[in-house]
Parts: C-alpha cells; structure tokens; sequence
C-alpha cells in the first residue's frame, strides 16, 4: 500500500523482508527457491550463481518470521524463545563474525556463501538495526490479520496500525462487534 511508512538503511532492508508477504491479502512473494533467490541476488545478499533449494525457502521464511517475532516485540509482545533459537541458528550456520570493512568499521560478516551466508547477512542486518536509535520505530500492525511491518513516524511512537484507514478500523469494527456479541 503506498501509504505504508517505509523504513531506510538496515532498517528498511529488515523491514523488506518480512513484509515480502502481506498475510491480510497476499501475495507471497517468497513461492518458491527461485523467487527466494531472486529477492537476495537483488538486495546483493548473496551471487547469482549458488543454487537455492526448498530447504533453504523454508529456513528463510522461518527467519523472516523469527524477525516479525523480534519487531513484534517494539509492540509490546513478549520475545518467544523459538524466534530466538533460529536467528541464533541462522546466526552460526553462516559463521557470523566481526571484520573491519575496508571503511575502517566493524561489522558482522558471514564466512559462508550462497543462502546460507545470505541468511546470516540478514541476521547482521537485524543486528545494526537493532542498534539503530530508529530501531523501536519498527513495529508491527496490531491487527491480527495483517501483521504487517511498519515504520511509525508518529512523535510519541504511538501508532498501532500500518495504516488507520484499513486496519485501524478494521479493529476497531471487529471489537465493537465482539463487544456487542458479549452484551448479548
Ligand atoms: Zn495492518
């Protein structure tokens, strides 16, 4: 949607990724090794030239969606240990490990290549984000459905929906529903 708020930097490139999927009203942007393939050759996280298969779609959608439980997180959910065990596994089985870029910064690079070292970038890059004063800006639609990652540009940090025309009133139908269903 193109009132959505975008993030830049490592931040936008996080927030990217987990909404290559809009689980309200599609598409699924990740469908198959390919897909996968093309949308890391394009962010420059990993070459065109080392194969991706089906268990890596599957690591990478599992990632994606460890990173929507930590951005949750700035929504005021509570981290799952689960989230937390496949970034770590993400995190080693690309051999993440601090270099000096030839910038003099550190930073976090993977040793391995191909998906794998693609998905360990993409750990990296949660973890400049993370580090980022902007980083609590990321959160997460509070509508059930959506779920969708959105930079909250508000002054008090106090926006709760990716957008308030759809899903702010969305809610707000769904609990007034609710609500009258319990008065009943
Ligand atoms: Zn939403």
């Amino acid at each position: 949607m193109a009132d959505r708020e975008t993030a830049t930097g490592d931040l936008g490139l996080v927030q990217a990724f987990v909404n290559t999927v809009d689980l309200q009203d599609g598409p699924e942007e990740l469908t198959d090794p390919n897909t996968l393939k093309g949308w890391l050759v394009a962010k420059g996280l990993m070459g065109g030239s080392q194969p991706v298969g089906d268990a890596d779609l599957k690591h990478a959608i599992a990632l994606r969606e460890a990173i929507r439980g930590m951005i949750a997180a700035n929504s005021g959910s509570p981290v799952y240990p689960v989230d937390i065990a496949t970034l770590n596994h993400a995190a080693v089985a690309s051999g993440l490990r601090m270099r000096f870029g030839t910038d003099g910064k550190p930073r976090l690079e993977p040793d391995s290549s191909g998906v794998v070292g693609a998905m360990g970038r993409l750990v990296a890059t949660l973890y400049s984000a993370m580090e980022d004063e902007d980083w609590t800006r990321l959160k997460l639609c509070g509508s059930q459905s959506c779920r969708w990652v959105f930079f909250d540009l508000s002054k008090n940090h106090s926006s709760r929906w990716c957008t308030m025309a759809s899903c702010g009133n969305r809610e707000k139908a769904r609990r007034f529903r609710s609500h009258s269903k319990a008065r009943q």
